[in-house]
């Protein structure tokens, strides 16, 4: 089969290509390994994250978009290339036409940089979208009424909130506390309180297994490995639900302010749209237990987790691709 539509997630953490009809066919981490002494790419995705800490120092690891911004745009491109040509597959005859999601806030030069970059690596046509908006649309949100729609995007770098209404953004916030935030606060919790220094991988475990956002006794506790700071030997311990909501909530407070200030700056009549449908969170934030709980409790707007945060933006790409007429309003585009 050849492969005519390519939709992209490029998200911070993970990039999802979407092909309509196939669903989500590749989901690998946004990282680049880059030379130091040349410059030169060397991986991307997957085999790049094996290679950043098992290589000498001459290799790091650069990641495309720090923070929602394009931070290297070179890396960016080579990325693209990677996964087009991956989801393209050898020996590609007709040149597929591309959508890739953007963070909200992006300039008009990141965006021309983002399109060309998806020419040069073989577009037919390059299309771009805001990723609240894709995610609001693989969420299943009917973006284009003439209604206040409200998504939560809590991905691994980035927050971000927008109302959206007739396929347009009316009001968005972006913060840098999301999942790799929640991941560090809990390594710091169990350094101060267990004098045990944990790897970044080991505190998302800890998240993922045995935390959320407020306390949930259930969710029960986890032993781990790290290294004693005082003896600086290996040794095991013990983490509670408790703990982890302890060492998170902070965190989950900026989340909660960043949601609010959004609802703040919303026209009236769009509050009480969201009043009466409530907001959607997406992303693999959306995922961490009783998130949804919090935010209503600390806004007063039900809150509901869409279904498959983790694919809404890759989804949401997939769908505006198939139905270009329908989305007209929410994308930019460059032969
Ligand atoms: P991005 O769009 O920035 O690439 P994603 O939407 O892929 O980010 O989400 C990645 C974040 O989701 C990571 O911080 C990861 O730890 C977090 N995550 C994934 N699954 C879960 C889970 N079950 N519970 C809590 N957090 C999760
Ligand atoms: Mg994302």
């Amino acid at each position: 089969m050849f492969v005519k539509k390519i939709g992209i997630d490029l998200g911070t953490t993970n990039t999802l290509v979407y092909i309509p009809q196939k669903g989500v066919i590749i989901n690998e981490p946004s990282v680049v390994a880059v030379s130091v002494e040349d410059n030169k790419v060397l991986a991307v995705g997957n085999e790049a994250r094996e290679m950043i800490g098992r290589t000498p120092d001459s290799i790091v690891a650069s990641k495309p978009l720090k923070d929602g911004v394009i931070a290297d745009y070179r890396v960016t491109q080579a990325m693209l290339s990677y996964f087009i040509n991956k989801a393209g597959g050898k020996f590609r005859i007709f040149r597929p036409e591309i959508l890739v999601s953007v963070p909200a806030g992006i300039t008009s030069t990141e965006r021309r940089a983002v399109i060309e970059a998806a020419i040069q690596s073989g577009a037919k046509m390059a299309y771009i979208a805001k990723q609240p908006v894709l995610a609001a649309i693989g969420a299943g949100i009917p973006i284009n009424s003439p209604v206040g729609n409200m998504i939560v995007d809590i991905g691994g770098g980035t927050t971000d909130v927008a109302i959206i209404s007739l396929g347009g953004i009316v009001a968005w916030s972006s913060v840098k506390v999301a999942g790799d935030k929640l991941d560090r606060a809990i390594a710091d919790y169990i350094k101060r309180k267990h004098n045990l220094a944990i790897g970044d991988r080991t505190a998302e475990e800890i998240k993922i297994q045995i935390g959320s956002a407020i306390l949930n006794p259930e969710r029960g506790s986890i032993k781990i490995k790290g290294r004693d700071l005082i003896e600086g030997l290996p040794k095991i311990i013990e983490v509670t639900n408790k703990e982890v909501v302890e060492a998170i909530s902070g965190e989950l407070k900026e989340i909660i302010r960043a949601i609010k200030s959004v609802l703040q700056i919303t026209p009236p009549e769009l509050s009480a749209d969201i009043m009466d449908r409530g907001m959607f969170i997406s992303g693999g934030g959306a995922l961490l237990s009783n998130i949804d709980d919090l935010i209503t409790k600390a806004t007063g707007v039900p809150c509901y987790v869409a279904s498959e945060p983790l694919l809404c933006v890759a989804k949401g790409a997939g769908m505006v691709l198939e139905n270009l007429e329908v989305y007209k309003r929410s994308i930019m585009s460059k032969k």
